[in-house]
C-alpha cells in the first residue's frame, strides 16, 4: 500500500462523539525524520481515554490539536526508520495515531515482547496498557491482604476483568459491578467472582450492603460518578482507593461530579490515589512476568472485541461509553501475517 489514510480530529466532540468530529481523509504515507519511526498499523487499540484526548480539558497528556490525527495505541510493522533503537522490518507497539501508516518519536514505542503461548495481537490487546493497569493499580495502592474485600466497577472491561481475577488469585472476596446479565454471568462464571452486581437493574447501594455485609476494604474504580460516590460510603477504616477512570464522566467535557461522599475519605482514613499506567513503564517487565504465569496456569482469561476496518474507527470508539463493547476493543487495520 503506498497511500496513506487517517482520521483527523475536525471538532471537539460536545458530549457524545458525533459523525464528523472525526473525518477520514486520504494522505501520503509519512518519512521517518531523526529520531522517529514510521509504522505500518496492524491493529488500533480503542480506549476510553481517547474521548478525553479529544477534549481541551485538563488531563495527563496534552489533547489532541484540531486538524491533527487522531492519537492511538497501535501495534505494527516499522516501515522507516530514523532511529538506531528500531529496524524496519520489527514488530512495535506503542503511541501512534488513528492510520494506515503513522510516525511516532522513537521514545513513544516499544518492541512487542515475545511472550510464549500468547499470540502478538493479545500481547498487543492485553499487555500493553490494560492488564499492567489492572495489575499495578491492585498490587501498589490496593496492596490487598487475603481475605480483603475487593469491588470493581467495570468488571467485564478489559481493565476491570483483569482486577477481578488478580483479586481472586490474591486470596480477596471479590464483588464485580457490570452492566446487562451476559457480562454479569461471564465475570461471576468464567473470570470467579465472589458475587456480581447488575447495575443497570440493580441497587448498587443495597447490593453492596447485602454482598458484603463486612464492608468493602479496596475499590478498584473504573467509573467514577454515582458507584463511587456509594462505594465511598461503604468503606472500610483504611480502605484503599485505586483511582483508575472515570468513564462515567468522559463524556461531560471535564465536568466531574464531586461525591457527596468525600467526607468518608476523612472519617475512614481512606488513602484514594490516582494513578496512569506509564507511571509504572520500568516495572512492566514484572508485571508481563506475573500476568503470564497466571495465564499458563489457566487463571486469567480475558474477551478481545474486534472489529475490522480503519474506516470503522469512529463508530466502534463509541460503544465503550455506552457498554456495547465485550472486552478489549479494537480494530484490525491490516493483515501483517
Ligand atoms: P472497558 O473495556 O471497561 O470499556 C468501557 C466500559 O465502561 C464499557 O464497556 C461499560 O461497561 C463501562 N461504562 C461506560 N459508561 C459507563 C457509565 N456511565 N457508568 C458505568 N460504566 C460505564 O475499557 P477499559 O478497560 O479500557 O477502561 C476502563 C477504565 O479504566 C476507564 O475509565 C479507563 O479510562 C481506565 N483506564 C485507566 C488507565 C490508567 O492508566 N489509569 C489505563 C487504561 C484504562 P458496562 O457495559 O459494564 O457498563
Amino acid at each position: 500500500m503506498s497511500s496513506n489514510r487517517q482520521w483527523i480530529l475536525t471538532r471537539r466532540p460536545v458530549g457524545d462523539i458525533r459523525d464528523g468530529d472525526l473525518v477520514l481523509r486520504p494522505d501520503r504515507v509519512p518519512k521517518a525524520g531523526k529520531g522517529e519511526v514510521v509504522v505500518r498499523t496492524e491493529w488500533l487499540s480503542l480506549d476510553p481515554t481517547n474521548r478525553l484526548w479529544m477534549s481541551d480539558v485538563p488531563q495527563y497528556m496534552p489533547p489532541v490539536e484540531l486538524g491533527a490525527p487522531m492519537r492511538g495505541v497501535i501495534l505494527g510493522k516499522v516501515v522507516d526508520s530514523g532511529s538506531d533503537a528500531f529496524e524496519v522490518g520489527g514488530f512495535v507497539m506503542g503511541i501512534g495515531s488513528w492510520s494506515d501508516y503513522s510516525v511516532s518519536p522513537a521514545a513513544m514505542l516499544s518492541p512487542v515482547p515475545d511472550i510464549p503461548g500468547i499470540a502478538r495481537k493479545d500481547v498487543f490487546g492485553q499487555f500493553t496498557v490494560v492488564a499492567p493497569t489492572a495489575y499495578f493499580g491492585l498490587l501498589d495502592i490496593g496492596a490487598p491482604k487475603i481475605g480483603e474485600t475487593l469491588v470493581v466497577s467495570g468488571a467485564a472491561g478489559a481493565v476491570g476483568c483483569i482486577a477481578v481475577q488478580l483479586g481472586k488469585a490474591w486470596g480477596c472476596k471479590v464483588v464485580g459491578i457490570a452492566g446487562g446479565k451476559d457480562k454479569c454471568d461471564w465475570v461471576k462464571n468464567e473470570l470467579g467472582a465472589d458475587a456480581v452486581i447488575d447495575y443497570k437493574q440493580e441497587d448498587i447501594q443495597q447490593r453492596l450492603k447485602a454482598l458484603l455485609p463486612e464492608g468493602i476494604d479496596i475499590y478498584f474504580d473504573n467509573v467514577g460518578g454515582d458507584t463511587l460516590n456509594t462505594a465511598l460510603a461503604q468503606m472500610n477504616l483504611f480502605g484503599r482507593i485505586i483511582q483508575c477512570g472515570m468513564i462515567s464522566s468522559y463524556n461531560n467535557e471535564g465536568s466531574y461530579d464531586v461525591p457527596q461522599n468525600y467526607p468518608m475519605i476523612l472519617m475512614n482514613r481512606l488513602r484514594v490515589q490516582g494513578f496512569i499506567v506509564t507511571d509504572y513503564a520500568a516495572r512492566f517487565p514484572e508485571a508481563f512476568r506475573a500476568l503470564t504465569k497466571l495465564y499458563v496456569e489457566g487463571r486469567l482469561k480475558w474477551r478481545q472485541h474486534e472489529i475490522d476496518g480503519l474506516e470503522q474507527a469512529d463508530q466502534a470508539v463509541r460503544l465503550l461509553y455506552t457498554g456495547g463493547n465485550t472486552g478489549k476493543l479494537m480494530v484490525k487495520v491490516a493483515d501483517l501475517g
